[in-house]
C-alpha cells in the first residue's frame, strides 16, 4: 500500500485529490496538507469520511516538509501549492529520497521570471538520492508536452515548428477574474512576450503579436503570443526545432482591466508604503479579485489546448492539430472545480500514477517530453480529457 502526500489545498489542489481519490488502487493512503489546514478541511468535506488525511504544513520551510515526508512515509511528493515553494519542497524530496512531482516551475516571489534553471540544477543531487522529479506535470506545461513528445514519436520523422495554442472560452460572469491564481497569472501575461526560433529568443512587448484561431467547439478567439516555460525545455529536447510559440486567448474585458491595473501600478511586485503599513500592490490584488476555486460553480464554455505542428514525414511535408477540449460545468460535475484546474490536476494525478506504478522512471530531474509519451496519453484518454488529432495540411 503506497503513501500520497500532496501538497498545497487550492484550486487544483483539489481536483488532484478527489482524482486520486478515484483510483485509491495506485494512491493508496492520502495525505493532503497546506499552510492552512481550514483549506485542506474544504476539500476533505466535499470527500466521504475519511478518504483523505489532513496535516497542516509551511512548505516554505524545507524542515517542515521532511518532517512531514517521514511522518506519512510518503512514497511521492505531488507539489501543487505555489512555484514558490518548488525549491523548498524538492530540497525536502532530495533530503528523504522522495520522488517528486509539481505542474509549474519555480519563481522567485520579488522576480517576475520563472526559468527551470534552479530546478534542473538539483539533477544530480536526485541522482545521488536515486528518486526521480518530474517537473510541469499539469496541462501547459505538461499535456502539452506530452503532446509534442507524441507527434514526435509517432507523426513525424521531424518537427520544423511548433505553436502551443491555449484558450479558454469559459465565462465566470465577472467583468474580471483569473481562472488560477492571480498572483502568478497576472505576472505571467503582463511580462514581455518571448518565442524561440532558428537557435535564438526573440522579446515581443506583452499581447504584441496576435492572432484569429477558430478552436473546435469554442468558435474563433483572439490569441496573444506570451513567453510560457514549457518552451524552455522542449527547444532542447525536441530535436530539429526551428520555432515554437505559445499563444493565450483572452477577451477585450480582461484585457482592458489588465491594461488599467498595469497603468495605475496595482500588478506590482514591490512593496509600497500604506498608511504606514508595506504592502505588495498585486498581493493586495489577489485578496480583492475572487478566489479562482469559487469560479467552478459559475463558469460555463469550454476550454481547448494543444498544439499544431509542421515537419517532415516520409519525405513529404505534414501540420497537424492535437488538442483536447473540456468543458466547465462537466468538471463541476464531476470534482466541484472548473476546467482550468481540472485539465492541470488530471495531468498532474496521471504523472504521479505512471511513477508509483513504474511506467515512467528515472534518477534525475526529468520534464514531461523526456518521458514515453504513449502511457500518459492512453491515461488522458481514461481519465478524463480524451484528445484528438486533424491533419491540416
Ligand atoms: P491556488 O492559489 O488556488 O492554490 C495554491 C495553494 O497553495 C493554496 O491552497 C495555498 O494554501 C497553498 N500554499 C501557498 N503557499 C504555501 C506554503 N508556503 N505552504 C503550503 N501551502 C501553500 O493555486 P492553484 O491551485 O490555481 O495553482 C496551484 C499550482 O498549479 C500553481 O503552482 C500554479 O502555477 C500551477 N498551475 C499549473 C498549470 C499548468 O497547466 N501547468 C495551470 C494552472 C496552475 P492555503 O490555502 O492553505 O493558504
Amino acid at each position: 500500500m503506497k503513501n500520497t502526500l500532496i501538497i498545497g489545498a487550492g484550486g487544483v489542489g483539489g481536483v488532484v485529490v478527489h482524482k486520486c481519490v478515484m483510483n485509491k488502487a495506485v494512491f493508496g493512503t492520502i495525505t493532503l496538507a497546506s499552510r492552512r489546514l481550514e483549506s485542506c478541511q474544504k476539500i476533505a468535506d466535499q470527500l466521504p469520511a475519511g478518504a483523505i488525511g489532513i496535516a497542516q504544513v509551511n512548505a516554505d520551510h524545507t524542515d517542515e516538509v521532511i518532517a512531514l515526508i517521514q511522518k506519512t512515509k510518503a512514497d511521492i511528493v505531488i507539489n501543487v501549492a505555489l512555484p514558490y515553494q518548488d525549491l523548498a519542497i524538492m530540497d525536502a524530496c532530495i533530503a528523504t529520497k522522495t520522488p517528486y512531482l509539481d505542474t509549474a516551475n519555480y519563481e522567485h516571489p520579488d522576480l517576475a521570471k520563472f526559468e527551470y534553471k534552479e530546478q534542473w540544477a538539483r539533477h544530480e543531487a536526485f541522482q545521488k538520492a536515486g528518486v526521480m522529479a518530474l517537473l510541469g506535470s499539469g496541462f501547459d506545461p505538461g499535456a502539452t508536452n506530452v503532446f509534442c513528445a507524441y507527434a514526435q514519436k509517432h507523426y513525424f520523422d521531424t518537427i520544423e515548428t511548433i505553436d502551443i495554442l491555449d484558450c479558454n472560452g469559459g465565462d465566470h460572469g465577472y467583468a474580471f477574474a483569473t481562472n488560477f491564481n492571480p498572483e502568478i497569472n497576472l505576472r505571467e501575461v503582463s511580462a514581455n512576450g518571448r518565442y524561440w526560433e532558428n537557435g535564438k529568443w526573440v522579446e515581443t512587448k506583452p499581447m504584441e503579436i496576435h492572432f484569429t484561431w477558430d478552436y473546435p467547439e469554442v468558435g474563433e478567439k483572439e490569441s496573444y503570443l506570451l513567453y510560457h516555460e514549457e518552451m524552455e525545455s522542449l527547444v532542447k529536447h525536441i530535436k530539429g526545432l526551428k520555432r515554437i510559440r505559445f499563444f493565450m486567448t483572452f477577451g477585450p474585458s480582461y484585457l482592458k482591466h489588465m491594461e488599467v491595473l498595469q497603468n495605475v501600478g496595482m500588478l506590482g511586485i514591490e512593496p509600497v508604503e500604506h498608511k504606514g503599513q508595506k504592502i505588495i500592490p498585486i498581493e493586495f490584488l489577489k485578496t480583492l479579485l475572487p478566489d479562482p476555486a469559487s469560479l467552478g460553480p459559475r463558469t460555463v464554455g469550454k476550454t481547448n489546448i494543444g498544439i499544431v505542428a509542421e515537419g517532415m514525414k516520409d519525405g513529404k511535408r505534414r501540420k497537424i492539430y492535437l488538442y483536447q477540449v473540456k468543458d466547465h460545468q462537466e468538471c463541476y460535475r464531476e470534482v466541484k472545480s472548473q476546467a482550468v484546474s481540472y485539465t492541470t490536476g488530471v495531468p498532474a494525478m496521471i504523472g504521479a500514477m505512471l511513477m508509483l506504478q513504474g511506467a515512467w522512471s528515472g534518477q534525475g530531474v526529468f520534464n514531461m517530453e523526456q518521458m514515453n509519451p504513449d502511457p500518459f496519453m492512453d491515461a488522458l484518454n481514461a481519465h478524463g480529457l480524451p484528445w484528438q488529432m486533424v491533419e491540416l495540411a
